[in-house]
C-alpha cells in the first residue's frame, strides 16, 4: 500500500502552499483520482488522519473526486466507461480504444474557508 506516502506528500505540498500564501488554516483539500489510476481512494481516506495528525492540517477535511475511466472506440468512435464495459465497446464489440481519461491524480483545490 503506497497510499500513506502519497497522502503525506500531498500534506507536505499543501503546507508549502499555505506558507507561500500565508494561510493559517485550510478547511478542505480536494483531490481528483482517476478510476484507472493506481491509487485507491478508500485507502487515501484511511491514511489521511494519520498523515495529518499533529500537523496544521489536522482539522482539514479531505474530499476525493473520482474521474471516470473513459475510452473512445477506435472502430466506431463510441465513448464508453472502460471499467463498466470491461474495456469492450458496447457499440460494436471492439477491444481497441483510445484512452480519454481515468489515470489522473491531481491536487485540485485548497479551500481556505
Ligand atoms: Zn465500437
Amino acid at each position: 500500500m503506497h497510499e500513506l506516502g502519497i497522502v503525506m506528500h500531498i500534506a507536505e505540498t499543501v503546507i508549502e502552499v499555505m506558507k507561500e500564501e500565508e494561510l493559517t488554516e485550510v478547511k478542505k483539500i480536494v483531490l481528483q483520482v482517476g478510476e484507472l489510476s493506481s491509487v485507491i481512494p478508500r485507502y487515501l481516506e484511511e491514511c489521511y488522519p494519520a498523515a495529518v495528525d499533529g500537523t496544521i492540517l489536522e482539522t482539514t477535511e479531505l474530499e476525493i473526486e473520482i474521474l471516470p475511466g473513459n475510452g473512445r472506440c477506435k472502430k466506431c468512435g463510441e465513448v464508453y466507461n472502460l471499467i463498466k464495459q470491461k474495456r469492450i465497446c458496447p457499440g460494436c464489440g471492439a477491444e481497441h480504444f483510445e484512452l480519454l481519461s481515468g489515470t489522473e491524480f491531481n491536487l485540485k483545490e485548497i479551500l481556505a474557508q
